[in-house]
């Protein structure tokens, strides 16, 4: 702590900042959001988007490094990492607001809490998953969605969102069940940003607890930004429905967690164009609290940072064409692409290649922008055969989404050419990045451990 403390000083001096102690917290959690996604992402400001400046969280004038071991691995998961960001303890992978000997450990929302601050997190995956979750609940196993959701409703937060609910998958008694408790736990249900809206409307002023998810969510989240779902829910929305609850709670001092869920999502697929969309959509959540922090700039903190890399991804992989413009070739998701050609092979009496052709061309600029070659032509009409006709490929599955060889093959053609490797489909052990701007953002120098980060936001509110 003292070698942070020494850097922060001397960051402090150079940001000219005054030192005030942070009463507005927005605490952002790009999940999965590695080096390589974010420099890809910047890449595209640059060369796509003809953008003179970088992306808005890199433009902070705090930007830096955590390193996001568990303790039980020196890749973490969702679950630990979530854990080391809310409370500031190492824990074992899929352990969820516990130590390694499973003993309860609470997050910084109950010290934030105790001091009056409104306190609310959102995210655009599953409300009951690993990194919100870490927040409110405690499970020795972030598996346990019977026993984590519920948690939820005492948890004293005025404002929860998310794309959709791991509870769900135990069945739609037991969802009905949770939204009761929730409801006996003081919160009102908004299904939709639209309903939230109307929230207002109807008693002129917000109710003190909320909890939201869109009506029609797409798979577990509230859709990925490139498969431009009329009416999706988006990362901004849930910023700012959370930032309207928690000013009407109390105007003097919030805290906000917000994850960009399917950053993850798309990185485990190995989408690259999937990610970089992702994490524009994320930058317009940040966007809001940047807006909010040009109004209150001396009282309000903001941290970016993620809980972990997915995929390894870099720019750069043998023979790769590096040209980052195609992923707006891309029209469809990885995920969405795999379900349409699966459900198009099922349906079809007689699959032809011309048809996926054509789909191709449509939907991934293959041979009109993409320029694949007649080598990668053969090799996706051999898995064609395979995928649709012989039906002898093997699947491939990934922690999200099970994918057909025929997708897994057209995506790996596009990423290629793209420029865009990737290592793995789960997590890497790679440095994650730490960005920060406002009230005491010079506590965020150096090399930090993902541990230190929600102790440095205490602090930051003069919490410690
Ligand atoms: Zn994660």
């Amino acid at each position: 702590m003292k070698r942070q403390i020494l850097a922060a000083f001397a960051a402090a001096a150079t940001l000219s900042m005054a030192a005030e102690d942070a009463k507005y917290v927005f605490y952002f959690i790009g999940d999965g959001m590695g080096l390589g996604h974010v420099n890809a992402t910047e890449t595209y400001n640059r060369d796509v988007l003809r953008s003179d400046s970088p992306i808005l969280m890199a433009s902070f004038p705090v930007a830096s490094q955590a390193r996001s071991y568990s303790a039980s691995s020196p890749i973490t998961d969702s679950a630990a990492a979530g854990t080391a960001l809310a409370s500031g303890i190492k824990t074992k992978n899929s352990m969820v607001g516990m130590d390694p000997d499973t003993v309860p450990v609470s997050s910084i929302a109950v010290d934030f809490m105790k001091a009056g601050y409104a306190v609310g997190v959102g995210t655009t995956v599953q409300a009951d998953d690993a990194t919100p979750a870490a927040w409110y609940a405690h499970a020795a196993n972030r598996g346990m969605k019977e026993t984590i959701a519920p948690q939820a409703a005492e948890s004293g937060l005025s404002f929860i969102a998310g794309g959709d609910f791991k509870l769900k998958g135990a069945g739609e008694v037991a969802f009905r069940e949770f939204k009761d408790v929730m409801r006996k736990g003081g919160y009102e249900i908004a299904e939709g940003y639209a309903a939230f809206n109307e929230l207002k409307r109807k008693g002129g002023k917000l109710p003190r607890k909320v909890l939201m998810y869109p009506e029609n969510p797409s798979g577990g989240q509230v859709g990925y930004t490139i498969d431009s779902i009329p009416g999706a829910m988006t990362c901004a929305q849930i910023t700012e429905a959370c930032l309207q609850t928690l000013e009407n709670v109390n105007p003097e001092k919030f805290l906000m967690m917000i994850e960009g869920g399917n950053i993850d999502w798309a990185a485990h697929s190995n989408d690259g164009g999937g990610v970089i969309k992702e994490i524009l959509n994320f930058q317009d959540a940040i966007n809001v609290a940047y807006q909010f922090y040009l109004r209150h700039p001396s009282e309000t903190l903001i941290v970016v940072t993620a809980d972990h890399d997915t995929g390894g991804m870099s720019l750069g992989r043998n023979g790769g064409a590096y040209n980052i413009a195609y992923a707006d070739a891309q029209k469809i998701s990885k995920d969405s692409f795999a379900d349409w050609t699966r459900n198009w092979g099922k349906n079809t009496p007689d699959p032809t290649w011309e048809e996926m052709e054509k789909m191709l061309k449509e939907k991934l600029g293959f041979w009109t922008v993409v320029p694949v070659s007649e080598k990668e032509t053969q090799e996706l009409r051999k898995l064609f055969d395979e995928t649709f006709i012989s039906k002898k490929a093997e699947d491939e599955q990934t922690l999200y989404h099970t994918f057909n060889a025929f997708t897994a093959k057209a995506f790996s053609i596009l990423n290629y050419h793209m420029g865009i490797g990737w290592t793995t489909t789960y997590h890497a052990g790679n440095f994650v990045p730490v960005y920060a701007i406002g009230a005491n953002a010079g506590y965020f120098t150096g090399c930090l451990n993902n541990t230190d980060i929600p102790l440095l936001i205490k602090r930051a509110a003069g919490l410690d």
